[in-house]
């Protein structure tokens, strides 16, 4: 049996990977010496590490190394009316019902959905209305998961934007909301974005940062968090000049070759799953979710939208600014259209580290992208009592230091050293022997085939450079 389906076969897969998260660092649980947070959590010394070398990765390939794009970071605070005017006041609404006898809250479309896949079945409930949300649960008499009864409240739509108040005084007047999502900050900053650079369509405007949703429902792990890191695009062009069906293909080839180069994720753990009318904003013309195949079923990972004009003419309607752009050249004045590639780096990571943890000869590893390690090599001295040994080690570990983010471990012995370090993707490990004394070179071990090759200790920085471009 190869690796990928015995790991596929671990339906405890999450759990490991919840818990070696917790264990060496990457993701603790939020606020956890107060008894914890429902879907909040904190990003440990390798987590971080982790997560911002998959934001690295995301703002080289789609902002840095494309000369069609520009970056932004706009506020999480924006005037409210940007919120009236996307339509998320309105619209960014889930159905929830709350059960009376234990009080856990959910969604009304995840209930309905869990229940039907437990009993080998599946229901689209997408655009159903309360009553019609209302009606299911009843007439299937969908109990409460948490204590099994069945005495739900009516299902009521609430709002995800989080409500706070600039100033003091909490008025009317005064209350804004954490963005939901980046991109509104794109649209809203457009018109400066056109006065100040010298952009022409079609380009794109990249921006990443955290975004905000009172999600209520179980969140699984760092899949659906209360915060998040948001990664969107908006790219802008002429829907007369440019074909928005080649555009919306581009970008599908694009986002599928992210994730399976970039991010080195197994294709076959992904697919494409197109929106249908009911699910569809209405003023989308096509909307395609790249679904990664979770432990939980295949769920959206990346959602790509073909907006048309729609936000930046709401805006304009809104704020009473002109958000037209003249072309260059031909003088044309136009709203552009938009295609929107909007993504959670937390969700990424999840996946990241869902695929490349792997099991095989007995041993666990994370078969992660030497890029996106968080420790690209680790160094080691044979023995740690020498000092000799030692100090040749540690003379190595601090001028790779200065270059690469790399570990040092002299406890135990060698194979717990390594054992260590596969559990948490490290791909290359160095030690540093008596044959490296006199002849100046060091072992380098190879995480996923754990074989051995001897290397110069001056041709160290070159052999990593040469493994993580
Ligand atoms: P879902 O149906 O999973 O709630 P959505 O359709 O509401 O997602 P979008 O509004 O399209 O999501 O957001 C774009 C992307 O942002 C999603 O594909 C996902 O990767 C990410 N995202 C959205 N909400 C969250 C969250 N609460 N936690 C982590 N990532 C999120």
């Amino acid at each position: 049996m190869g690796t990928k389906s015995m790991k596929k076969d671990e339906n405890n897969l999450m759990e490991k990977i919840v818990s070696l998260c917790k264990r060496r660092g990457f993701v603790f649980p939020g606020s956890e010496i107060y008894g914890g947070l429902a879907n909040s959590y904190e990003y440990g010394p390798l987590g971080v590490e982790l997560k911002r070398n998959i934001q690295d990765e995301w703002w080289n390939v789609f902002v840095r190394r494309r000369i069609d794009m520009v970056g932004l970071d706009s506020s999480i605070i924006l005037h409210p009316k940007v919120w009236e005017a996307s339509g998320h006041v309105a619209g960014l609404v889930d159905a929830m019902v709350e059960c009376k006898s234990c009080h856990t809250r959910t969604r009304a479309d995840h209930l309905i959905e869990d229940h039907f896949e437990k009993t080998g079945s599946s229901i689209s409930v997408e655009g159903k209305s309360t009553e019609e949300l209302d009606a299911i649960i009843h007439e299937n008499k969908i109990k409460c998961p948490t204590c099994g009864k069945f005495d739900w409240t009516p299902v009521r739509k609430f709002n995800l934007l989080f409500e706070t108040n600039v100033g003091i005084v909490s008025e009317a007047q005064s209350k804004v909301y954490l963005r939901g999502e980046t991109a509104q900050g794109i649209f809203v900053a457009f018109k400066n974005i056109l006065d100040s650079t010298r952009v022409t369509v079609p380009f794109g405007v990249g921006q990443l940062g955290k975004s905000f949703r009172n999600e209520i429902t179980k969140g699984n792990f760092i899949f659906r968090t209360l915060e998040f890191e948001q990664a969107e695009i908006e790219y802008f062009f002429d829907p007369e000049a440019s074909d928005w069906k080649k555009l919306f293909e581009e970008w599908k080839m694009g986002l599928w070759k992210f994730v399976t180069e970039n991010l080195g994720v197994r294709g076959e753990n992904l697919r494409w799953r197109e929106h249908g009318d009911e699910e569809r904003s209405f003023y989308s013309k096509r909307t395609e979710d790249l679904e990664y195949q979770f432990p939980f079923g295949f769920k959206e990972l990346w959602g790509l939208a073909y907006r048309t004009d729609y936000d930046l003419k709401q805006h304009m309607q809104y704020s009473g600014i002109d958000l037209s752009y003249t072309d260059p050249v031909s003088g044309k004045k136009f709203l552009p259209h938009v295609i929107e590639p909007a993504v959670g780096i937390n969700r990424l990571m999840a996946m990241v580290l869902l695929d490349a943890y792997t099991e095989a000869d007995g041993r666990i590893f994370l078969k992660l992208p030497p890029r996106l390690a968080p420790y690209k090599a680790a160094v080691f001295p044979l023995l740690a009592n020498k000092p000799e040994l030692s100090a040749r080690a540690r003379e190595i570990y601090e001028s790779l230091r200065k270059k690469f983010f790399v570990a040092w471990d002299d406890r135990g012995n060698i194979g717990k050293r390594y054992y260590a370090q596969d559990e948490i993707g490290t791909p290359f490990c160095i030690t540093v022997d008596f044959d490296s004394l006199e002849k100046g070179d060091v072992t380098v071990r190879d995480r996923d085939t754990a074989t051995q090759e001897r290397v110069a200790i001056d041709g160290l920085e070159d052999y990593l450079a040469a493994k993580l471009r």
